[in-house]
């Protein structure tokens, strides 16, 4: 009625309300479209669409589910009234109308709308938040036992509403088997008020699947103190828990094997040790160790390293576990546990063995199965191991001491020669002790400049002139005195000390020579040794371009010794990295010849200046025919190559007439000089001395 909509504009634009019209039912979608408006004032009667018609229309419309509708109806028009609602609207104002309460009416309804909107959105907000931390809510009215969950739960869970029943045995009935008994006593502490409930248990979804949930609630009382109901939160923290899990599976498990890890096996061994100290039980541990493995990484690379520890530790199991692959139990009646300490290091622990012979049989049985070869990419592989035994209770009383004393036996097996098992003793440990102590003196050894070299003169046989020199490392130990390269080097090649070590000898050798030659002495080569790891290190070529420039000493002058072992096992690498140094010039000495592989076909392809046959030939050539014939073929086959040919350890009068005979070309031993300071060699190259009355010179120093 367009009078109605005039004056309802003038009351309402008084209080501050703005109004737009629309004088048809027909028109009300629209509109709204259009206006978005706060509140519908609307008529009943209408011309063509009638006020229900147009108050339904509404609610089906997005975001007019929610909108207040007011309707004008006739005054004590019940049915109209009950139609109104019928058709969703929010509340009726009858006519005639009374303006000025109609205001206030609309302002209280606009203001209960819009708390009604923040609840709404913190609700939504809330359940938003629920549904991310995948938390549901829980209200249980305890005299009824009636429980009632937010939607959250059904998704927890894995059921849907109507499969879940809404009583406290409802839930019980989710709870995994195992854990009812600790829910339904946190239930019952919670419900005596002696804690709130805070549990973490299993539930088992309808496919089987667990899910871990964390409940917590809190329990609210009547006057008389009794239980009337609890209120709480189930969340789902599976995913928490499986990373406690993997995290407590990392920290005691090797992740390349998959078997357990120092830690783990520590805990063992003492759980072990405690149960068979009350039995009087004998234990055993085997510690492992892999022989030359880190040549196997270095020369094969990491990748196959990390294969072969896999294939080794899978032997291990085999060989050691309660039943063969059959499924016959195996004959040993006590149980095993292998572990990775790290590195190539394993252990075994054998519980309630009967005798000492036991550990000793399952030990040869692992070095039975380590014999058999690996094939890993192709390649076939062989690789042994050193093994020490420690038996408690004599060898140890506690996991950390068999541990140590089982590592001392072990370091005895590789002296030993490796490939071999050695039960522990008292005397390991003051040997490994003063390895370690060696080890820690090292490592400061470089900064604290206690590395000396001693230079041994090496002649020319048919001259008797001096043509060379051997650099030969000392080092002087400020309690051990003069400690000889056979002590340490084997200890620096393993700690990789011997990199620094190495570089430090050939700068000091080629500063030296070339100091020598800037004084006017007479022109020299200077022999230097290189280890096996030196041999192999990526930089090898470039460190000793940059030590002949620092030096500015003709690389004619460098001698480099290789023995067999370093340059054979790899021979096709050998070989290139030799034509590289070749090609700078500097010479090449096959070292400690005829004691090893001796394979000619690669003699061939090694770019070699010179053959060094072994002192051990020397020692031996008054009484060993072997040893004479053997020293004249190598100085035959030397020749055939083009090598010159050297003797090393050349003592006697009578070793170097021999020499001489066979057509030697040089010599190098005590009979000329031993290995002497740098001080001490220099009268050997000063020119104004006489070669031969060098030999007089008696040894000063070894
Ligand atoms: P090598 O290269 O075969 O050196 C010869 C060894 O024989 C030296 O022992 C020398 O003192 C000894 N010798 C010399 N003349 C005689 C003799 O007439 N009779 C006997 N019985 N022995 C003689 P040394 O100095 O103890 O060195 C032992 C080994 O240590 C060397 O064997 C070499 O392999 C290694 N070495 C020495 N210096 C270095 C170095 O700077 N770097 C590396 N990587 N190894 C080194
Ligand atoms: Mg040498
Ligand atoms: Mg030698």
């Amino acid at each position: 009625d367009a009078t109605i909509r005039l004056l309802a504009r003038e009351w309402l634009n008084q209080e501050g309300l703005a109004v737009e019209e629309v004088d048809d039912g027909a028109h009300v979608p629209a509109a709204f479209e259009r206006l978005r408006p706060d509140i519908v004032l609307m008529d009943i009667m209408m011309p063509r669409v009638d006020g229900y018609t147009a108050c339904a229309s509404l609610r089906k419309l997005p975001g007019g589910e929610q909108l207040p509708i007011l309707m004008m109806t006739g005054l004590d028009d019940l049915e109209s009234i009950n139609r109104s609602y019928q058709a969703g609207a929010t509340d009726f104002t009858p006519k005639p109308i009374n303006w000025l309460i109609l205001g206030h009416r609309i302002r209280y309804i606009l203001r209960a709308n819009r708390a009604f909107d923040e609840l709404r959105a913190s609700q939504a907000r809330l359940a938003n938040a629920q549904r991310i931390a995948r938390l549901a809510n829980w209200q249980w009215d305890v005299a009824e036992d009636k429980l009632v969950w937010s939607e959250e739960i059904f998704d927890i869970l894995g059921l849907r509403p109507e499969e879940f029943g809404e009583n406290h045995e409802a839930f019980l009935r989710r709870v995994h088997p195992e854990d009812v008994k600790l829910v339904e006593k946190a239930f019952r502490k919670a419900l005596r008020g002696e804690s709130n409930l805070n549990i973490d248990h299993r539930v088992v979804k309808p496919d089987n699947t667990e899910r871990y949930v964390s409940v917590q609630a809190e329990v609210s009382r009547d006057e008389t103190g009794r239980a009337i109901q609890m209120a709480g939160t189930v969340q789902d923290i599976t995913q928490r828990k499986q990373a406690e899990e993997q995290i407590v599976y990392l920290a005691y498990h090797d992740t390349l094997t998959g078997l357990p890890n120092r830690r783990l096996f520590k805990d063992r061994l003492t759980h072990t040790l405690a149960h068979a100290g009350r039995h009087g039980h004998l234990v055993a541990t085997l510690f492992l160790d892999l022989d030359r493995f880190k040549r196997i990484n270095d020369t094969l690379g990491h990748s196959l390293g990390d294969l072969l520890l896999q294939e080794v530790a899978k032997r291990l199991v085999g060989c050691v576990r309660k039943s063969d692959s059959v499924g016959r139990p195996s004959v040993d009646d006590f149980t095993t546990d292998v572990a990775r300490l790290g590195g190539d290091e394993f252990t075994v622990l054998l519980t309630d063995i009967r005798e000492i012979q036991d550990a000793a049989k399952v030990a040869r049985r692992i070095l039975a199965v380590l014999l058999e070869p690996f094939y890993l990419d192709h390649q076939e592989i062989f690789v042994t191991a050193s093994i020490g035994i420690t038996v408690y209770p004599s060898d140890g009383e506690d996991a950390e001491n068999l541990l140590k004393n089982g590592e001392a036996a072990m370091y005895h097996a590789k002296d030993q020669g490796k490939n071999n098992y050695q039960f522990y003793n008292d005397s390991m440990n003051a040997a490994s002790l003063k390895r370690l102590a060696l080890e820690n003196r090292l490592r400061k050894a470089l900064e604290r400049r206690e590395f000396l070299l001693y230079y041994q003169p090496q002649l020319d046989i048919a001259t008797e002139e001096i043509i060379g020199a051997e650099a030969l490392i000392r080092w002087q130990h400020p309690e051990m005195g003069l400690v000889f390269p056979g002590e340490f080097i084997g200890l620096a090649e393993e700690t990789g000390l011997i990199t620094d070590i190495g570089e430090w000898v050939l700068t000091s050798a080629c500063l030296q020579n070339k100091a020598w030659q800037a004084a006017g002495l007479k022109r020299i080569r200077l022999a230097v040794n290189l280890s096996s790891r030196q041999f192999q290190q990526k930089e090898l070529i470039e460190m000793i371009s940059r030590v002949l420039a620092k030096s500015g000493l003709d690389p004619r002058c460098l001698e480099l010794e290789l023995t067999e072992s370093i340059v054979m096992p790899n021979a096709e690498e050998a070989v290139s990295t030799l034509q590289q140094l070749k090609a700078m010039g500097v010479r090449i000495s096959l070292d400690d010849f005829g004691t090893g592989y001796s394979s000619l076909s690669y003699l061939k392809r090694f770019p070699l200046d010179t053959l060094k046959i072994d002192r051990s030939f020397m020692r031996d050539i008054a009484s060993d025919p072997d040893s004479t014939a053997i020293t004249k073929a190598i100085i035959a086959m030397g020749h055939s190559l083009n090598l010159r040919v050297i003797a090393e350890g050349v003592e006697t009068e009578h070793q170097l007439a021999f020499l001489r005979e066979q057509g030697c070309d040089e010599a190098q031993g005590y009979f000329f000089s031993p290995p002497l300071p740098a001080d001490d060699f220099r009268p050997f190259i000063e020119v104004h001395r006489q070669p031969k009355a060098l030999i007089g010179i008696q040894a000063k120093a070894v």
